[in-house]
């Protein structure tokens, strides 16, 4: 028998266990740009499962800006920044990024998940500690598992348990404390305690980092996200984000933060030095979703209304809600398989929503996460209402 033939039995009978248990993720295949409809196979259906939170994924502006950087910059630079891939956009964004942030800079990044992938071990040594939020996001968990730094964990938005942990830090005797959290946290919409985290940093001498992914473009005053929200303010010091959601919706991540950490992140950062800079054409994309941005109050309060509306009316109906102000509404189903049912049984009234279960989500707490977009209309709203309740019924939900 071939090595592979062992392999490839192995692999399989673990698919066939993953969809034993409810777990198996299959990918819906869209036919039409990303907006507040999409088509599925030749059928128009109501998304609820973008991150696409101020609709512009879909925006003439911003594809018009790239499709001319596109023209006149061609496909892609073909090397990392430091070597010949760095092009006068790529500084434009930077500056906006930390124009729009209030950091004195910004570097980007392939992806978010690069930034955090790359931000610990550059930052951080062995005798650094790290104090990590145990709901953050999968990339700044593999991100601190890659550097050498102590790692202390914190549950989600205890500040009792911060406290012990920041404690314990100093007591094993920590050079520099850095704390990390999700600015909202992307399973459950909760939005982190920042001003409280703050305060604690004060006092025990520690960095606070945000990743403010689910955030950026669309909440607090001109949409700068969670510090403008909370009030915590420039107190946050550094800032990971993304342009794969509210900013445009193409790809590409960064970190704003001070000039230091911005300048020996080009220097260390390895998903940085070692992989293809980020096209011309999503720099000028993500510009021009940065300038929309913050300007759209309009698309913000019709993003709000539109939260409000569908959360009120779901409760109404005896859905399990996980409470909160964010567009990201969680209904909790629990049972994994249950929650594949129900997102099935919605595709089937034409409203696109996704299951999520373990790992994405701890074991037991399987849930239709619905998130909200400026790209719905109210119309919109009604029938996923309407959709959830003919569905919740059918199957024994409410
Ligand atoms: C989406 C997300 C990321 C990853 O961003 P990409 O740019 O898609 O790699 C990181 N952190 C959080 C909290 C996210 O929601």
């Amino acid at each position: 028998m071939h090595m592979m033939d062992g392999l490839a039995q192995h692999l399989s009978a673990e698919l066939e266990q993953i969809k034993a248990d409810g777990l198996f993720k299959s990918e819906t295949v869209i036919g039409s740009a990303q907006m507040g409809t999409v088509t599925v196979a030749g059928r128009d259906m109501v998304n609820l499962c973008a991150n696409n939170y101020l609709g512009l994924a879909d925006d003439p502006q911003v594809v018009e800006a790239s499709i001319a950087a596109l023209e006149k910059y061609g496909s892609g630079m073909a090397s990392v920044r430091f070597i010949c891939g760095t092009h006068e956009l790529h500084k434009q964004l930077e500056t906006t990024v930390a124009r729009y942030l209030e950091k004195d800079d910004a570097i980007l990044f392939g992806s978010c998940f690069d930034a955090n992938g790359g931000i610990f071990e550059t930052l951080l040594g062995p005798d650094d500690a790290v104090i990590s939020d145990t709901l953050n996001h999968a990339s700044i968990i593999d991100g601190v598992r890659l550097s050498k730094a102590r790692r202390y964990r914190f549950h989600t938005s205890d500040m009792d348990d911060l406290e012990l942990q920041l404690k314990a830090a100093e007591d094993d005797g920590a050079r520099f404390k850095l704390i990390v959290t999700d600015g909202v946290f992307s399973m459950d919409g909760y939005i982190a305690k920042l001003p409280e985290i703050c305060d604690l940093a004060q006092r025990y001498k520690a960095v606070v980092m945000i990743d403010e992914c689910h955030a950026t473009g669309h909440l607090g005053e001109k949409g700068k996200g969670t510090p403008h929200l909370t009030g915590a303010g420039n107190r946050v010091d550094i800032i990971s984000g993304t342009f794969g959601k509210t900013l445009g919706g193409a790809m590409g991540g960064f970190i704003a933060g001070p000039q230091p950490v911005i300048d020996i992140l080009r220097q260390r950062a390895r998903p940085y030095l070692f992989s293809n800079a980020l096209p011309p054409s999503v720099a000028a994309g993500a510009i021009k979703a940065i300038e929309i941005a913050e300007k759209a109050d309009d698309r913000r309060a019709l993003l709000a209304s539109h939260t409000a509306r569908f959360r009120a009316a779901l409760a109404e109906a005896g859905f399990d809600l996980v409470p909160g102000e964010t567009p990201i509404i969680p209904v909790m189903l629990y049972d994994a398989v249950k929650a594949q049912g129900m997102a099935k049984a919605l595709q089937d009234r034409g409203v696109l929503v996704s299951a999520f279960s373990f790992p994405v989500v701890p074991k037991g707490k399987a849930r239709i996460r619905t998130q909200m977009s400026a790209g719905l209309t109210d119309e919109n709203i009604d029938f996923a209402i309407d959709a959830f309740i003919g569905a919740g019924k059918d199957l024994g939900v409410i």
